[in-house]
């Protein structure tokens, strides 16, 4: 049993139940961690708010170094680190070391920006006066993160806290909490007690109390559009700051000038990632009539040619998906689109040679269109529904048509193509030609159902400080505009 961290100590929960964590590629019990109860949860926010009232005077500079030590532990027990998450979450090991990187490479980003954090002067509305405006810490962070990348979501969330001055409270998902748990025993153990906190539990038990406890000020939420809808109603009672991370349905359009086999590749890339497991997944794909039939041809082959396994195997593309319900959606998806019409090319089932894990083959659909559930609600799985347009016009139309707006990819190198596209389509991040990168200075976030937030970049930062206008007067005369009139 891995204990939970909560104000430097590890504790199990206070009613003795636990979570057992499942390792997707064969099914097993690899460990099992405490499932939080209520009062463990006001356990956790008494101790990060009574550790803000130190830690918000600990100076940036200070902070920042904090951070960077941080990168640096993690930077020298990456390989272990990496073994465990790739155990828990399931993908291929080249991906979790892109995780891995990208979470250090988070927290060095973050430790530059916290000495750089500022507030600004503004030219006064009366002469007596100097006006500023400051930034401040809010005081606890509640950071719920998901399954599909447990390390990197957190740290999009906890490094910019931390280094605004605030205590965070990290709810891990049930699915992946030993990775972070680790984290907090070999990367986070400089932290002054009560500062980083791994809460462990069941989103149902210990989620409610973080969102409504008047002590937890700000939520920094990801995962699904359904939870983080409960969050934002619960949360309003007390009027809480909120940036909400949620589902995603990206449309990913090829142009007509697109070469095919290159557009192919990049397509299989974006929705085939961790299994299909990734917020920005493509999971709509829109190609020009005439190339419909060569593109889904070229589909086909290329994706009977990855390869399934574990994610520790060296020659493993793809692994399995996280838990048998996520599967069980996935399968779901395909037998309405199925059902309503659409064709597999290939996939549409559970691989045969695995006698165990949650596998589930990538799989190739035409004939789809938007009354199906693969083209309307969130799959995140391995499917590559494909859909022929005629004109570009049509192309944004459908590819706008949808709840959600996280991201969106067109490949093109026509120039009024491309500026039609990231004008014209609603959504947080539009990636031109090569899908699913990141960049820690740019904001990352999505429209309409996708929420409301922006992390990475100095929005980042910005989510978790609140702002103060000062108005600071230098004459001791009465004013001519106080009483009486
Ligand atoms: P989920 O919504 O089931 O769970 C997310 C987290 O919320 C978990 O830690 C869970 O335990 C917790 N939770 C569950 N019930 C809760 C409650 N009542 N109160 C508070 N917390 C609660 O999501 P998931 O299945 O782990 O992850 C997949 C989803 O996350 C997908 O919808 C995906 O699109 C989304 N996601 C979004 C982004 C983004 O940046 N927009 C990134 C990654 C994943």
């Amino acid at each position: 049993m891995k204990p939970m961290y909560i104000n430097g100590q590890w504790i199990t929960s206070s009613d003795g139940e636990t979570i057992d964590v499942y390792n997707p590629a064969t099914e097993e019990v690899i460990d099992t961690v405490p499932n939080g109860s209520p009062e463990d949860a006001v356990k956790a926010i008494e101790a990060a708010n009574v550790a803000f009232e130190e830690w918000r005077w600990v100076t940036a500079l200070e902070r920042s170094e904090m951070l960077q030590e941080a990168a640096r532990k993690f930077r020298d027990n990456f390989d272990e680190i990496v073994d465990l998450l790739t155990l828990e979450e399931g993908k291929a090991r080249p991906e979790n070391e892109e995780e891995g990187e990208w979470t250090i490479g988070t927290l060095d980003y973050y430790a530059g920006l916290a000495r750089n954090s500022r507030g600004r002067v503004l030219p006064p509305a009366e002469r007596s006066q100097f006006n500023f405006v400051i930034k401040e810490p809010y005081g606890v962070a509640a950071c719920i993160v998901p399954f599909n990348y447990p390390l990197l979501l957190m740290i999009w969330k906890v490094a910019p806290a931390l280094a605004a001055g605030n205590t965070v409270i990290i709810k891990p998902s049930d699915h992946t909490p030993l990775t972070t748990l680790r984290l907090a025993k070999i990367v986070f153990d400089h932290f002054p007690p009560g500062v980083v906190n791994v809460l462990t539990g069941r989103g149902d038990r210990v989620g409610d109390v973080l969102v409504e406890h008047p002590d937890v000020p700000v939520i920094a939420f990801t995962g699904s559009t359904a939870i983080g809808q409960r969050i934002a109603a619960l949360a309003a009672k007390r009027v809480k700051r909120l940036h909400l991370e949620l589902g995603g349905k990206d449309p990913f359009v090829i142009a007509p000038d697109a070469d095919v086999e290159t557009a192919v590749e990049a397509v299989a890339y974006a929705a085939l990632l961790n299994a299909g497991q990734v917020c920005t997944s493509t999971e709509r794909v829109y190609v020009p009539q005439e190339m419909g039939d060569t593109f889904a041809g070229a589909m086909v082959d290329f994706v009977r040619s990855l390869r399934l396994g574990p994610g520790l195997e060296p020659t493993t593309d793809m692994g399995p998906l996280a838990a048998p319900g996520y599967r069980d959606k996935v399968a779901g998806h395909v037998a309405d689109a199925v059902e309503k019409g659409a064709k597999v090319l290939t996939g549409g089932k559970i691989p045969a040679k695995f006698e165990r894990g949650w596998y589930y083959e990538p799989t190739v659909l035409v004939n789809v269109n938007h009354s199906m559930k693969c083209m309307r609600e969130e799959t995140f799985g391995p499917t590559i529904p494909i859909m022929t347009y005629r004109t570009f016009d049509e192309a944004i139309k459908l590819a706008n048509d949808s709840d959600y707006g996280l991201g969106a990819v067109v490949r093109t190198n026509d120039a009024r193509l491309a500026k039609r596209f990231f004008e014209e389509v609603q959504a947080g991040t539009v990636w031109i030609n090569d899908p699913l990168t990141d960049n820690y200075a740019g904001p990352f976030g999505g429209m309409k159902m996708s929420g409301n937030a922006r992390e990475l970049g100095e929005e980042g930062l910005e989510s978790f400080l609140e702002t103060k206008h000062v108005h600071w007067d230098f004459s001791d005369e009465v004013k001519d505009y106080w009483y009486p009139y």
